[in-house]
């Protein structure tokens, strides 16, 4: 186990029958840029059993945080969604990804796009000093189902902005942008539609995307993040990743299997 750290489940908080956050000690040692991703996981029959998961706390931060689903059938999930504060939990001592600041092209806006637990990587990227360093306008949009699967949406609105380093750079920066599929609130529809449409931009007064001034980060369903993929094509926008920096990046948030 020595590319594995033990640490221990601090909290834990189920925002629905589905989805769940909890946090955990860190070892000293472990680094990670805002935006990645690491392996974490419990013993299974002797063995570690690992699974991804985005760090949802930004790399300043004593503790970490994972956002997480609940698969019924889930190898991981459906034992992970039991434990009590004070478990064991697994994590990897690396961290890798491709949702970094680094690998995008300097711009305007910066666009978060997720769906979903998709949402995990852009909490610790709002929480980081350089991307307001580095882009005018942030704008985080989170498409879910339901309005109670958009977890953090407190944190995002009530506390960040509060924040005493970041909070006045949260006030004028961040746009959070959060749209529901399936049920009646403020904003509707898939992240896909209120783009194509104009809808998205509308409605929180920037010009429509722009591979000029916007750079985008995209997170979710194999199938969003492909017709997303499509689109900023279309617009003539270029994937970026850790050789050469473009005009936007991607992470599935979860693979089919
Ligand atoms: C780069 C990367 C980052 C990830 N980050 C996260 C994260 O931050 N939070 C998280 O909950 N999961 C994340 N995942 C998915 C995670 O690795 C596991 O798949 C998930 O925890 C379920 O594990 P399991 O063993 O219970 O089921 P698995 O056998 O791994 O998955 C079973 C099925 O459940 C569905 N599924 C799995 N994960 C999700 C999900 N997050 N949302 C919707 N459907 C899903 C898929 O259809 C999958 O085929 C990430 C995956 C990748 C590749």
């Amino acid at each position: 186990m020595s590319n594995l750290n033990e640490e221990r489940v601090l909290s834990i908080h189920h925002w629905t029958d589905t989805l769940f956050s909890f946090t955990t000690t860190r070892n000293p040692s472990f680094r990670f840029k805002n935006g990645q991703f690491t392996m974490i996981g419990i013993p299974v029959d002797g063995k570690p059993l690992l699974r991804a998961y985005s760090v949802v706390s930004p790399n300043y931060e004593e503790k970490l945080e994972f956002f997480s689903i609940k698969v019924p059938d889930g190898p991981l999930t459906s034992r992970l969604q039991h434990m009590k504060e004070g478990d064991p939990i697994i994590v990897s001592r690396k961290a890798t990804g491709t949702l970094v600041l680094d690998n995008l092209l300097p711009g305007r806006n910066l666009y978060l796009l997720g769906t979903g637990t998709g949402l995990a990587p852009f909490m610790s990227i709002i929480r980081d000093p350089e991307t307001y360093e580095r882009f005018e306008k942030v704008v985080l949009v989170h498409g879910c189902r339901q309005v109670d699967e958009l977890a953090y949406g407190e944190t995002i609105t009530k506390i960040l902005p509060e924040d005493e380093f970041l909070g006045e750079e949260i006030r004028q920066k961040l746009i959070y942008y959060p749209t529901v599929t399936r049920e009646p609130f403020r904003n509707r529809g898939r992240i896909t539609d209120l783009i194509s449409t104009n809808k998205l931009f509308e409605d929180i007064g920037l010009p429509s995307l722009d591979r000029e001034s916007d750079r985008v980060m995209l997170c979710g369903s194999p199938q969003m993040i492909q017709e997303l993929r499509t689109m900023l094509d279309e617009r003539g926008f270029v994937e970026g990743n850790h050789g050469e920096a473009g005009h936007f990046v991607i992470e599935k948030a979860f693979a089919e299997r």
